[in-house]
């Protein structure tokens, strides 16, 4: 297992710890290292004694909480006394939460975000179908209004009085 600082807590004074450092055995109440060790094991640790058997951890934030040495609350307290494994669960379930909670905000997120990603598309659709055709579409199906124009009112579509009729039947290819 690799070696993990899991949180940094505080009890009041009369709820201290002893600090498991090898011939430390001080009372520890501020800022409480909780270690999770190589072998698995937990241990709880004074600042200075972290430092010294832990100081390659000390660039990474605990795992739970921001390492700021958060106030237990007197239930929280009262399980890190009896077992910390316990206090470490609870640490556990409670930062499962929160990653849930993170995830359902994020997919929320992604969603609202895909319906104005859509929204945006069907506004865009609108005004293109909406806009009237441009001269270079017109030009691409003038011959063939031309051609329509002449086939079914029989005239000479090339004659400047039916210029109108051409440009209607554009039109009417064209869709717009
Ligand atoms: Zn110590």
């Amino acid at each position: 297992m690799i070696e993990q600082l899991l949180a940094v807590v505080g009890v009041d004074k009369a709820d201290r710890v002893v600090c498991q450092a090898q011939g430390c055995g001080h009372g520890v109440y501020r800022r409480i290292h909780v270690v999770r060790r190589d072998d698995g094991e937990l241990g709880v640790f004074g600042s200075d004694c972290f430092e010294r058997l832990f100081g390659h951890l000390i660039s990474k934030p605990p795992r739970y909480g921001s390492g700021e040495g958060r106030e237990l609350t007197a239930e929280e307290r009262q399980i890190l006394a009896d077992n910390t494994e316990r206090l470490i669960a609870q640490f556990e379930e409670e930062h499962q939460v929160l990653l849930e909670q993170a995830r359902l905000r994020r997919e929320q997120q992604e969603k609202v975000e895909q319906a104005a990603r859509e929204r945006a598309e069907r506004l865009r659709l609108e005004v293109e179908r909406r806009r009237p055709p441009t001269q270079a579409e017109l030009t691409s199906v003038h011959q063939q209004a031309k051609a329509l124009v002449r086939q079914k009112f029989n005239v000479d579509p090339d004659l400047p009085g039916w210029a109108g009729l051409v440009l209607a039947e554009a039109r009417k290819l064209l869709g717009r």
